[in-house]
């Protein structure tokens, strides 16, 4: 299997807006902040935005999910008086949550893929994994196949974990600072059995920001593209939820939209990390069960917005 593949994924750390909306609320726009923060527009919730556009384009992609431990069950006061656990803590979400769960299951019958986002601290802790994992899987109501973890931050033994628990797929090396295919252009078997790695290539936050120059942020990812085709890569894109917003991060959903269009337009597989497993990577899989999209479902991928 030799061709050009994007996998498109979205980590869901923070889809309520609340510790960082009284901390901008205090430095300028207070309205606004704080209607956002106290509303129900709540900015950072791009759940159903993200589906319309991708469904726009015809494709989908992962979303991973973060179960992160609540200052509320296991917290002393003095983690209260830290304001670092502050932006660790508030705005997680509990993926019991009757809207978390819901989207969910939106997602998974809309064909996209539900994926763990280990926490912080599980890459060394085989049995924070575990809960995290199973309780993720009771939502859903079936297993998982794969996700990344929280900063990118793999511990010594996190592959091991991952593949004893089950799990058939990493994605999770990369970087927040450096985009590029520094981790090589296709996944790897670290064991050299069915467990796979996926290299992050990009994150959004690593472009020169499309909100204050669109053509430089485009120029960057329009050459990690080429260099892609041009090598039949798997090139792993992370767009977290909150940069759909284009009030709050301007350009950034264009630049998504433009990227997928890109890949498309040079009939390149595009689609979740799971499906890319599960048509080229499993066992069970052969060049007869190809289905990558393309564009012929694509209609309008050059549209302003
Ligand atoms: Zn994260």
């Amino acid at each position: 299997m030799s061709e050009f593949a994007l996998c498109l994924t979205h980590d869901v750390d923070r889809p309520y807006k609340t510790y960082q909306g009284l901390f901008y609320a205090l430095q300028s726009n207070p309205g606004y902040h704080l209607r956002t923060l106290l509303g129900r527009e709540n900015p950072y919730w791009q759940f159903e935005d993200i589906m319309a556009l991708e469904r726009d384009l015809g494709v989908r992609s992962s979303f991973y999910f973060l179960n992160e431990p609540s200052l509320l069950r296991t917290g002393t006061l003095a983690d209260w008086f830290d304001p670092k656990n502050w932006i660790e803590h508030l705005g997680r979400y509990d993926i019991e949550a009757e809207a978390i769960t819901e989207v969910i299951h939106a997602l998974d019958d809309g064909g996209w893929e539900v994926g763990i986002h280990g926490s912080f601290r599980s890459c060394d802790d085989f049995d924070r994994l575990r809960t995290e994992k199973r309780e993720l899987e009771s939502v859903l109501g079936r297993d998982i196949l794969g996700g990344r973890q929280h900063h990118l931050k793999l511990g010594p033994r996190t592959w091991q974990y991952h593949r004893e628990l089950g799990l058939k797929y990493d994605a999770s090396p990369g970087s927040s600072s450096t985009h590029g295919f520094q981790h090589g252009y296709r996944p790897f078997r670290p064991f050299d059995d069915e467990f796979v790695v996926f290299p992050l290539t990009l994150m959004e936050v690593s472009l020169p920001d499309p909100g204050r120059s669109f053509e430089s942020a485009w120029a960057e990812c329009e050459q990690l593209l080429v260099e892609a085709e041009a090598n039949d890569a798997v090139m792993t894109v992370l767009w977290h939820p909150r940069y759909f917003n284009d009030d709050e991060f301007p350009g950034y959903r264009r630049l998504y939209r433009e990227v997928v269009a890109w890949a498309l337009d040079r009939g390149a597989w595009v689609g979740p990390v799971g499906d890319y497993y599960r048509e080229f990577l499993d066992d069970g899989g052969s060049e007869a069960t190809r289905t990558g999209r393309t564009r012929e479902t694509v209609q309008s991928e050059h549209e302003a917005e």
